[in-house]
């Protein structure tokens, strides 16, 4: 949706008192922690000077090992042996099967389950195959800064939902770490480059990694990101290129193409390091087995076109469903170690029209930009000032309530994703329908915000006004995507409406509306005020006059119906005004010239449903 800019409040705490923080990309691939040290952000290494921590984790019967050497065991122990996990994060046991050809694993569970795995260690679930690899980062983390951390920030793809970032922050929590927040991938990456720090502009993150390509749209105005569009192929990265690589040297070396597991292994290895060895010279000596080869770059380029193209086409697509023009993307961010790869860079700058950022290591971009992040959320400022970016919604989120009010159940600057809920109530008796109508905007007034969607919740049961209980629940979700929903408590009747608040308001209109929200707040508030009290007035004039119709004849005489009937004329005359406070008083003397009326209608009503009763029936 959006970043936005706040002050943190707090002092700037002294060195030693800096609280610890840490950004973590926890990858497909690879996975990295890193933290803000002497005021720059950077990854934390491991005992051998290690940034990356591959995003493997070996079960044996007694102990865990992640890492690089886990990775290598891949192959040789392929079923407790878990790779791409976060491919799993979230996710039913339908949704994953898809996968079973790429991810060798037994699971166990039924259809509508989590996916566990069968390993020597018992079932394993992707949230405990996850925080495995947060322990490890935590560790190294607490070795390297000297201290407990307060909290992390972890990031995700901006497309996770709701489930898929709840099962990361469970995972976060069994490695025993605080979630300060989940940051989207491409907006750490954005942060990482200070990009926040522009006036505006359009910027495009392209994230290749290892097996998938994720390419994001955001829009900045004045410190404020939108996240216009996300799309990229969960099948694509520099797993596919070492792929091509190696059946290019079964093809040259006149291979079987049915290899036993550890020469699979040695064959994707041999590919994998040729790959990044071409990404600094132009050709490689490629040795597998008794067979000598030559790999050109160019050779490598043709190879890797198609899923180059395969990319370029979904940039082409996002952009597309940003409603923008590719001219008007300002920066391009490059993020993962495939977009090293010389030929994605070109092809990139190509699309664009421009050079791609590349200057902080691709690897590492979406994790320096995380440690930014919780550095701040810590607590610590920032030299040059305390600013924070969040994915938070731009205008506030509510519904119309008596009188033309706008009542907010989401306020701005919330950060997504967010689910809020609120109680409403009927206005009438017997009213057994309500039209609910969600706004966007800031001012009080519903005319001055926007109308973004209306439904009906019917079949509310009959009660008197103000007994039904409706429980109106607004949720936004990560790609801030808005549903309502209107729930009667006691019947369970339902109504919802999906809505996109944020697609449609360009950000001068946003802009805008938050102007006019400061210039008039102090109108909205004298307005709201009388609105209140014209809804209050009106509500008694109608109890009012419902009384009179059903009791007036039978509890009132003459002259105190006229009374009554003066007071109110008297305040619908003050209703049609704009002074508030006369209202208010009128209806205080409406409420109390009625008072012996309404005592009178009570004692009738109890009188007539203790007829026919004895005092000892009651007393019981
Ligand atoms: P993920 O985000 O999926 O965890 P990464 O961003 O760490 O993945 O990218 C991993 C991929 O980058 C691997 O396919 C790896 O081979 C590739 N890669 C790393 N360094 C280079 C390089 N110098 N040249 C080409 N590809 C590289
Ligand atoms: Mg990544």
């Amino acid at each position: 949706m959006a970043l936005l800019q706040i002050a943190e409040p707090g002092q700037s705490p002294k060195p030693h008192q800096r609280r610890l923080a840490v950004g973590i990309d926890l990858g497909t691939t690879n996975s990295l922690v890193a933290a803000l040290r002497s005021g720059i952000s950077e990854p934390l290494p491991d005992q051998n000077g290690q940034v990356i921590l591959p995003s493997a984790v070996r079960y044996h019967a007694d102990r865990v090992e992640v890492g690089q050497s886990a990775k290598d065991a891949a192959a040789t122990d392929p079923l407790n042996t878990i790779i791409s996990v976060k491919r799993l994060m979230g996710r039913g046991i339908s949704d994953v099967k898809h996968l079973g050809e790429q991810l060798p694993y037994r699971f166990i569970g039924g259809e509508s389950h989590m996916p566990f795995i069968e390993t020597v260690q018992g079932a394993k679930s992707p949230v405990e195959v996850s925080a495995d690899i947060l322990k490890v980062l935590r560790q190294r983390a607490e070795a390297t800064l000297g201290g407990d951390l307060v909290g992390a920030v972890i990031t995700v793809p901006a497309y996770f939902d709701d489930a898929q970032r709840q099962a990361t922050k469970d995972a976060a929590k069994l490695a025993g770490l605080t979630v300060l927040r989940l940051l989207n991938e491409p907006t750490a990456a954005a942060v990482a480059y200070g990009l926040d720090q522009n006036a505006e502009g359009v910027v495009a993150i392209y994230d290749l990694g290892g097996g998938t390509f994720d390419i994001s749209i955001l829009r900045l105005t004045g410190g404020v990101f939108e996240v216009m569009a996300t799309g990229g192929d969960s099948a694509l990265g520099g797993d596919d290129f070492d792929h091509a690589i190696a059946s290019w040297i079964i093809t040259e070396a006149g291979l079987s193409d049915d290899l036993d597991p550890s020469a699979q292994r040695s064959l994707m290895q041999t590919a994998c390091a040729a790959k990044e060895a071409l990404t600094d010279t132009d050709s490689v000596d490629v040795v597998h087995g008794a067979w000598t080869g030559v790999l050109t770059r160019a050779a490598f380029e043709a190879l890797i076109e198609p899923m180059i193209a395969r990319s370029l086409k979904a940039c082409r697509r996002a952009v597309r469903d940003s409603g923008i023009e590719l001219d008007e993307v300002e920066a391009v961010v490059m993020v993962g170690g495939s977009t090293r790869v010389p030929r994605v860079r070109a092809a990139v700058a190509e699309l664009f029209g421009r050079q791609p950022l590349t200057e902080i290591d691709p690897d590492q971009v979406v994790a320096i930009g995380a440690a930014i992040q919780a550095d701040t959320l810590a607590g610590n400022k920032r030299d040059g000032g305390e600013l924070l970016l969040l994915d938070v919604i731009p205008l506030s989120l509510g519904l119309e309530t008596m009188g033309g009010l706008m009542e907010k159940v989401i306020p701005r600057n919330t950060t997504i994703p967010v689910a809020r809920a609120q109680e409403f109530t009927t206005y009438k008796d017997g009213q057994s329908a309500m039209m609910i109508h969600v706004l966007q905007g800031e001012r009080e007034l519903i005319s001055d915000c926007r109308s973004l969607a209306r439904f009906d919740l019917r079949g509310i049961p009959a009660m008197v006004a103000g007994a039904a209980k409706i429980r109106v629940t607004f949720q936004v979700d990560a790609d801030g995507l808005l549903s309502v929903s209107a729930r009667e408590l006691a019947s369970g009747v339902e109504s919802s409406i999906q809505v996109k608040p944020s697609y449609g308001l360009t950000d001068g209109e946003i802009a805008r509306m938050l102007k006019d929200s400061f210039q008039y707040a102090g109108d909205d508030k004298v307005a709201r005020v009388l609105r209140e009290q014209q809804v209050d007035a009106q509500r008694l004039i109608e109890a009012v006059e419902g009384a009179l119709q059903a009791d007036g004849e039978r509890l009132l005489d003459a002259e105190e119906r006229m009374v009554i009937d003066m007071q109110v004329d008297e305040l619908r005359e003050l209703m049609k005004g704009t002074d508030g406070a006369a209202i208010e008083q009128q209806t205080k003397r409406l409420s109390q010239v009625t008072d012996a009326f309404a005592a009178r209608r009570l004692d009738s009503t109890v009188k007539a449903a203790l007829a026919g009763r004895n005092l000892n029936e009651i007393e019981e």
